[in-house]
């Protein structure tokens, strides 16, 4: 069995009740560095240096911008731990960028003193990073940038993330290879004639039809989506722990 605790489930625009999607696996994986994350892992119980390996899906805000506040936290904590970063090509520079943005540079150069910092970019095989076995898989999202979701392999089964993105083949491959997938649920429909840039509750409930036998899970929720609406799967609050 793994546990998931949900440090947020809302979408860009953190709507009412619901905080910037991020989740911890099993008390030592953190998914997704995003804003709230430092203060909801405390809220959640967790110590910061409790977390051994952090994802990263892609590389917009709302995804990893907690980076700097969480990496001050663990290098104080320090003690000369390994600490694990996965995520896209372009990862270690992209997160240094991040810190010459917000101005504390300084943050990094203290990290890089207090930690051994592991930083593994994804390449679609089976990678170990540090405790964790895990797959990308890259999906469609934005034309812009790269995106995976991954496959976790954990006690019990395989644990499925989509990261952001729209009905794709890497969906599929993720939704095919899992026993429970966490999905992202951005919008209520698609605008006539827009292109697709996220799930929403048409394309969820498409999902839901082409895999009857998969658990699924919502997060990055907006505002707008009617989650009485869904049916046959888990919408988890923010701060709520859940058993797959
Ligand atoms: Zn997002
Ligand atoms: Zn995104």
């Amino acid at each position: 069995m793994t546990e998931l605790t949900f440090l947020g489930t809302g979408n860009f625009m953190a709507p009412p009740g619901r905080y910037w999607n991020s989740f911890v696996l099993d008390g030592n994986v953190l998914v997704e560095p995003s804003p709230t994350a430092l203060p909801h892992l405390r809220r959640c119980g967790f110590a910061v240096d409790d977390m051994e390996v952090v994802v990263i899906s892609h590389f917009h805000a709302d995804h990893c911008f907690g980076w700097p506040f969480l990496l001050q936290a663990m290098a104080e904590a320090g003690g000369g731990r390994t600490l694990h970063v996965v995520g896209p090509p372009g990862l270690e520079r992209h997160l240094a960028n991040m810190m010459d943005a917000g101005a504390v540079r300084s943050v990094l150069h203290m990290a890089q003193e207090r930690l051994d910092l592991r930083f593994t970019e994804v390449d679609g095989s089976w990678q170990q990073v540090g405790p964790l076995r895990l797959r990308a898989v890259e999906v469609v999202h934005v034309p812009y940038l790269r995106c995976f979701g991954y496959l976790f392999d954990r006690p019990g089964g395989v644990i499925a993330y989509s990261g952001d993105t729209t009905p794709c083949d890497g969906l599929t491959e993720l939704a095919r290879e899992s026993d429970a997938l966490v999905v992202e649920c951005n919008g209520r429909h698609l605008p006539p004639g827009a292109t697709p840039t996220h799930m929403d509750e048409d394309s969820v409930r498409d999902l839901r039809a082409a895999h009857p036998d998969l658990r699924i899970v919502l997060t990055h929720l907006g505002e707008q989506v009617d989650t009485a609406s869904i049916e046959g799967v888990t919408i988890p609050s923010d701060f709520e722990r859940l058993t797959l």
